[in-house]
């Protein structure tokens, strides 16, 4: 792995920009590890994080309409047999099971996405930023789903979960402030989709943004389910998924699926 600190001096000697330099430094590291890295039987399903499929503005979380359509047969192709996230965080599903999230309410989860897990009869789950798709954020506006567009997953069988109000780093808030992420995002989702949810994806998604008292808030605030990253780095009391990035081609992908990002925290 590349260290922070040598790529801060390359970046600064030669005047790079850190959106130049870290997919880069994701790419060595992705590589690396997959090489490297150990792999990690896991005795239960795997839960995998996604966020846009063919919208750039995700960066190294955006997976092209191939590269997905890619994933999905390589893991059938491989035995695996696709479960909705929930099971697999309530019981801990089979070591052959895996599930689909979407993190941030991407516009292209709908219109990209949604079609081809459609076409597979695939589940899948989806975690909205109330603010960005009330339209508050001016950046996000267009770049991420319509509550009616929504509404269209949640009529053909989507689930949805809370990804907070702001996508702010709960490790850093008051208490005030974390429950009102918690229960206002819930209290949105039920008035704009009817629909009542009991599962957070944490924002950012890292061990260092969240804390124990976060999560007894959020089981106060009424989810069952708390997802975080990676199987070895998660907070206590959090559901383990495993983050997909625009540099797994077959070969990441395939040692991803048995365990070798285990450990490694997306960090962009
Ligand atoms: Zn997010």
């Amino acid at each position: 792995m590349l260290a922070a600190g040598v790529i801060k001096k390359i970046v600064k000697g030669v005047g790079l920009e850190r959106r130049h330099v870290a997919p880069a430094r994701m790419f060595c590291e992705r590589y690396a590890l997959a090489t490297f890295g150990h792999e990690h039987q896991r005795p239960g399903g795997r839960i995998l994080a996604y966020h846009s499929v063919g919208q750039p503005a995700w960066g190294v979380n955006d997976v092209s309409p191939q590269q997905f359509r890619r994933h999905l047969d390589l893991a059938l192709e491989l035995g695996y047999r696709f479960v909705p996230a929930s099971q697999i965080a309530l019981t801990g599903g089979a070591p052959m099971d895996l599930a689909v999230t979407f993190d941030d309410g991407a516009r292209s989860v709908a219109t990209v996405a949604a079609p081809i897990l459609r076409d597979y009869g695939i589940p899948y789950t989806v975690f909205p930023v109330t603010d960005w798709t009330d339209g508050k954020v001016e950046h996000f506006v267009g770049k991420v789903m319509t509550w009616d567009e929504m509404a269209g997953l949640v009529t053909s069988g989507a689930e949805i979960g809370s990804h907070s109000v702001t996508h702010s780093d709960f490790a850093a808030m008051s208490p005030d402030r974390y429950e009102h992420e918690l229960a206002e995002s819930r209290r949105i989702i039920r008035s704009r989709l009817g629909c009542t949810t009991e599962t957070f994806a944490i924002p950012l998604g890292q061990a260092r943004h969240w804390t124990a008292a976060a999560g007894d808030a959020a089981r106060a605030a009424g989810y069952a389910i708390v997802y975080s990253q990676s199987e070895e780095t998660r907070p206590a009391g959090t559901i383990a998924r495993t983050f997909v990035t625009q540099f797994d081609a077959d070969y990441i992908f395939r040692v991803l699926l048995r365990g070798a990002f285990d450990w490694w925290d997306e960090w962009f």
